[in-house]
């Protein structure tokens, strides 16, 4: 099969061919009919090696939609046929995090050598993917692949932030989500979708800022050297109670901790190189500051319920597997707004 691969440090993606893969005992092979491509596999192409807790070469893709096309020995739970999401941040399955969904946060996970498809294991830029388990697949019910599958992603971190600080956004609070990529239009949307609070947007280009006013934003600011005033003025200059940084540069993560209000929540998502000032006096007090990963399986059916009720549109542009290594060098420059989504 054709399949998109970091093969080397220091190299781009490209396009390989494989043998077709094999369901191993309990797991399922999908048929892709749809990955998303992350700013993340960008971070993961630039890493020094030695850094990642794998060894290239792993074929990409962490965002996966497909049809399942054969049941290893002993899986049981889907069928043939049936049209899936996945639920990528697979865990060990019977912790106590896993036992709550939460596999994300599988503190075993690492250990025990299970990794994300694409992030270690075999990702879904290839024709066809092993998944380890039946219980890391989702029904799309209707779903279309191409607009759902960036939801497993790029909809689910999103998601699980605003849904662990929800209960800080209260009517006539404000919201701040800074980055209106692939994750940050979709986080404008399920902020809108969650809470009552106010939502306002920054980002580089006025494309992107058009972006975040279509999917919900009350304010779209560029995020540059006017931002900590513009944000303060539209504060009333108390900051915003929740900020939500999907850039985390060293300028984006200055800028969220001086936007976040006293008792406020920052969550850092992005992988930028940023950091956060935690100590006595460098926040307004009572800030809380967390870093949260991916999602839990509960919220990825959550996310994709609020797709169906029609309250999330994803901003997709299709590629083929072909022209994967193109939407990469795109998204490197600046040049995708909302998501690249590679069509097998
Ligand atoms: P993306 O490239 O689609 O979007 C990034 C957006 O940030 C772009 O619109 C870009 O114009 C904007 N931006 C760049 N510099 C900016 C600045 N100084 N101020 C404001 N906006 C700026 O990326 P994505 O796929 O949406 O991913 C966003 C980040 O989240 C990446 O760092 C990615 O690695 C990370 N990520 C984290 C998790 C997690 O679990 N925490 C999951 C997925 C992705
Ligand atoms: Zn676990």
């Amino acid at each position: 099969m054709k399949a998109v691969q970091f093969r080397a440090h220091g190299r781009g993606p490209e396009l390989v061919t494989l043998p077709d893969p094999v369901p191993g005992p309990g797991q399922v092979l999908l048929k892709v009919t749809a990955a998303g491509i992350c700013h993340s596999d960008l971070s993961l192409m630039a890493a020094e090696p030695g850094t990642l807790s794998f060894a290239p070469p792993v074929t990409l893709g962490h965002e996966a939609a497909g049809v399942v096309e054969e049941l290893g020995p002993g899986a049981a739970g889907v069928a043939v046929g049936d049209a899936v999401a996945v639920y990528g941040p697979w865990g060990c399955g019977v912790c106590r995090a896993c036992a709550a969904g939460r596999e994300n946060y599988c503190p075993h996970a690492a250990a025990l050598g299970i990794r994300p498809p694409g992030l270690g294991s075999p990702g879904a830029l290839a024709e066809y993917l092993i998944v380890d388990h039946p219980r890391h697949l989702v029904p799309l019910d209707g779903l279309d692949p191409v607009q759902a599958v960036p939801l497993t992603d790029a909809g689910l971190t999103p998601y699980h932030a605003v849904a662990e600080s929800r209960h800080r956004l209260p009517p006539g609070s404000t919201a701040v989500v800074i980055g209106v990529g692939g994750l940050g239009h979709l986080a404008v949307q399920i902020l809108r979708a969650l809470t009552p609070a106010r939502v306002i947007a920054l980002d580089v280009t006025e494309e992107r800022l058009s972006l975040a006013r279509s999917s919900g934003a009350h304010e779209a600011l560029l995020s540059d050297d006017a931002a900590p005033a513009a944000l303060s003025g539209l504060t009333g200059g108390t900051g915003a109670a929740a900020v939500y940084d999907f850039v985390a540069s060293p300028a984006t993560t200055a800028l969220a901790a001086g936007a976040v209000a006293a008792d406020g929540h920052l969550a850092v998502l992005g992988i930028g190189r940023g950091s956060v000032p935690v100590a006595f006096g460098s926040l307004r007090p009572g800030v809380t500051v967390t870093v949260p990963y991916w999602g839990t399986r509960q919220e990825l059916l959550d996310v994709l319920a609020l797709a169906r009720a029609g309250r999330l549109s994803t901003r997709t542009e299709t590629f083929s597997l072909d022209q994967a290594p193109e939407a990469y060098r795109r998204l490197s420059e600046g040049g995708i707004v909302g998501r690249a989504v590679v069509v097998p």
